[in-house]
């Protein structure tokens, strides 16, 4: 496994990959990779005959007061991880690299980042759109592989390619959790013992909705009151949002008559962490 930092050498590598008819697939990361990365990335291998995964903490998404600087890096951990489940390449460019002097060009996108993590992160999904179609320029993957555990980036991926005509094919994969429930996340690093078990009432809500649907539940504003009032239990947690979209538009519903999602943002003292499900067939 080869790891490239410059976007020529990236190309070089993906134009030799096309002239032999390889199918190309990329994985989109910010690195300190766990098993919810393994699971795309170990996806992307077996319906691909090259993977590229990207590794690059991308400072466009992450707003003034984010965590940019303190986002946690590992790329000897990443490389191991990456080679172990089969990837060809690591794509680890600098941010001077993929923002050179004088950069100024921008993907943006209406109404469905306008909802959810876009309101109290206005700017992350003009970063993510950006970084993302510069990604898909640079790799040109015939699929990229995105989690579920990011329902709204991946909504908005999946649109961004449909309105500009990107030829690539958006997999969404499944949430990855820890044996409690806690889903993985590189941000899990933050948590403090205590924080680590407080965090367990966003899974613990998703759970409960989920249970809450299944049993024939088609009130929106129900489904959204059970999940806060248990999370509200917990003293360490404070909502940033929990609502029901739309699963196509992102805009909050009030009746369960479509494909929705279910998501939350809460904090846990200063980690913000998010969790989800989505109902594809009502
Ligand atoms: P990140 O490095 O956090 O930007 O995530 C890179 C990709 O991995 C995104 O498409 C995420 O949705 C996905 N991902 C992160 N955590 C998980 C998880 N627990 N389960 C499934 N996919 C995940």
């Amino acid at each position: 496994m080869k790891i490239i930092e410059t976007v020529g050498d990236m190309r070089a590598q993906v134009k030799v990959w096309k002239k032999e008819g390889y199918r190309v697939g990329l994985v989109p990361t910010m690195g300190y990779l766990h098993e919810g990365h393994q699971s795309l990335i170990k996806r992307a291998c077996r319906e691909n005959d090259k993977v590229v995964v990207s590794v690059f903490v991308n400072p466009t998404q992450f707003g003034p007061n984010e965590d940019l600087e303190s986002y946690p890096r590992d790329l000897e951990h990443d490389a191991a991880l990456c080679q172990q489940c089969g990837a060809a390449v690591i794509f680890h460019p600098t941010p001077a690299e993929m923002y050179p002097e004088g950069y100024c060009t921008f993907v943006d996108m209406d109404i469905l980042t306008k909802e959810l993590c876009g309101l109290s992160r206005p700017t992350h999904f003009r970063g993510v759109c950006t970084v993302v179609s510069k990604l898909f320029h640079i790799v040109q993957p015939d699929m990229a592989y995105f989690g579920e555990k990011d329902a709204q980036q991946l909504a908005v991926i999946k649109r961004m390619v449909s309105d500009l005509n990107m030829d690539v094919q958006i997999v969404g994969c499944p949430i990855v959790r820890e044996a409690d429930g806690l889903a993985k996340s590189s941000r899990n690093t933050y948590l403090s013992l205590e924080e680590r078990k407080a965090a367990l009432v966003l899974s613990k809500s998703i759970f409960a909705g989920k249970k809450m649907v299944e049993s024939g539940e088609k009130s929106a504003d129900k489904l959204v009151n059970l999940m806060k009032s248990i999370i509200e239990k917990e003293p360490l947690a404070k909502i940033d949002y929990v609502k029901v979209v739309d699963l196509m538009t992102m805009q909050q519903i009030t009746v369960l008559d479509r494909p929705f999602l279910a998501a939350v943002a809460v904090y846990i003292g200063k980690t913000r962490l998010i969790d989800n499900f989505m109902v594809q067939e009502v």
